[in-house]
């Protein structure tokens, strides 16, 4: 381990892997994400109708997946995309785990909102923009519901355990971190997969770590590739989108796998998951530090 990880991370007691905590499990239902199985979960970029959502979550059920991903309330970059179907969308959410039985990821990008989501979800996103939306990591710590916390685009790991560091102060230890790709000078792939730091955060950490090989990359056909190399360096599991005709597709429909490029990639992901194991013996680790403000 580098030397130099004790002083940058150990400070962040609450999350950080020390002899006092090895490696957490967060609980959704019936689910332990953290734990020897590889969770996907898998959806639409937004919700955007009942026949959209229930396609796709029976899809992506019978392929393996054990969480639906989607989104109700969208941040777009730009005012003039499509926003989300709002608590439409939430209550399309909760009939689809009725249906499927999968439990409900689904972005919450307002503490205004956190209540309302926390109603229909069994996990909550912060996006990659919100990852230093301290108001909003804060209320989220007030709630008991698990959240799933992108990494900033342009945010060091430091400061993505800093922000989870937030969210555990505020009360709410159940905590998974998500690499899903950072702004560098490369424009070929619309964000890059830092796969290095699966490997970082899985032994400066004891939070579950899961990577979205879909917004990494922004194309679709390098998505089962990452979700290959995901499962090698030892993530807990993986969040990818699915679209019954990508092509058209509310939002990131070029990232977007159909049903049968999903089942495809679940397929292949087998034999990766066995060197998964190879990856996940337990290592070394961090000296506690203390509590830290
Ligand atoms: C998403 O998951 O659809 C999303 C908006 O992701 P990110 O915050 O990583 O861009
Ligand atoms: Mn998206």
């Amino acid at each position: 381990m580098n030397p130099r990880w004790n002083g940058q991370f150990s400070r962040f007691h609450l999350v950080a892997k020390t002899s006092d905590c090895g490696r957490s499990v967060v609980r959704v239902r019936d689910i332990e994400i953290g734990g020897d199985d590889f969770v996907v979960m898998a959806g639409p970029c937004a919700v955007e109708s009942e026949d959209q959502l229930l396609r796709t979550a029976e899809a992506v059920a019978k392929a393996g997946a054990r969480l639906l991903r989607g989104g109700a309330y969208k941040p777009r970059s730009s005012p003039y995309s499509f926003q989300g179907l709002g608590e439409e969308g939430l209550k399309l959410l909760r009939k689809a785990r009725e249906e499927t039985g999968l439990a409900i990821v689904t972005e919450v990008m307002s503490e205004e909102d956190v209540e309302l989501i926390a109603g229909y979800a069994d996990v909550m996103q912060v996006g990659t923009r919100s990852m230093e939306n301290y108001a909003l990591l804060e209320a989220l710590g007030r709630c008991k519901r698990p959240v799933l916390l992108k990494r900033g685009m342009t945010a060091t790991l430091e400061e993505f355990l800093c922000s989870a560091q937030v969210i555990a102060t505020a009360g709410n230890p159940d905590i998974i971190l998500c690499e899903r790709g950072i702004r560098t000078f490369e424009t070929a792939t619309r964000n890059t997969l830092d796969i290095a730091a699966v490997p970082v955060l899985k032994t400066v950490s004891h939070l579950p770590v899961i990577v979205d090989p879909s917004h990494a990359a922004g194309v679709r056909s390098l998505v089962p590739v990452l979700a290959r190399a995901a499962a090698v360096v030892g993530a807990d599991g993986l969040l990818v989108e699915v679209h019954p005709h990508p092509e058209t597709a509310m939002s990131d429909g070029e990232q977007s796998l159909n049903f049968r490029e999903f089942r495809d990639m679940m397929d292949d992901l087998e034999p990766y998951l066995a060197l998964r194991q190879e990856s996940r013996q337990p290592g070394p680790q961090l000296v506690a530090a203390g509590g830290h403000d």
